[in-house]
């Protein structure tokens, strides 16, 4: 069924809601993050304190982290960059070549590693496609590229189908 290609693992208000500990109890070991409306509001530099504190406590525990983000230049590399960890850009999500050079980065295979993103076109799909552990997460603001609009009708239509209380 091609809608199951779209389908999250887990869904969560936001990033500093994913409980680290279910995480570690599904085997995972690393965690990809999406920039854009997923750690940052669209085109923003600003981290939450909330989110800032969960990558902390993540780090702590062990985790390796990364950015994976479809967007182009400096701004993932700076974020990431005060978060401690590294970023790759201009990831081409859902494409899967973005995300194996993350995964052999990051050092951990598919199963072991989960992707954290606000998008079921991109960060979900990609993430299922390459079999991450694909985490969705509600948009931070509402202001995105044109296109991504477009998609978020699907997304609330996908959602409400699998009862996913999120959107
Ligand atoms: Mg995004």
């Amino acid at each position: 069924m091609w809608k199951n290609r779209l389908r999250p693992r887990m869904a969560v208000p936001t990033v500093a809601d994913i409980d680290l500990g279910v995480l570690t109890q599904q085997g995972i070991r690393g965690i990809l993050l999406d920039l854009d409306n997923t750690l940052v509001p669209w085109n923003g530099w600003e981290v939450s304190a909330a989110t800032a504190q969960w990558v902390k406590e993540a780090r702590r525990r062990g985790f390796r982290l990364a950015i994976l983000s479809n967007s182009v230049g400096r701004r993932a590399h700076a974020v990431a960059r005060r978060l401690g960890i590294f970023a790759l850009s201009t990831a081409w999500k859902p494409l899967p070549s973005g995300f194996r050079k993350a995964l052999a980065q990051l050092g951990t295979g598919p199963a072991e590693t989960a992707v954290v993103g606000d998008q079921l076109f991109t960060d979900v799909a990609g993430g299922n496609a390459a079999g991450l552990f694909t985490i969705w997460v509600q948009p931070l603001s509402p202001r995105e590229m044109p296109h991504t609009r477009f998609l978020r009708w699907a997304e609330r239509r996908l959602s409400q189908e699998w009862g996913l209380d999120v959107q």
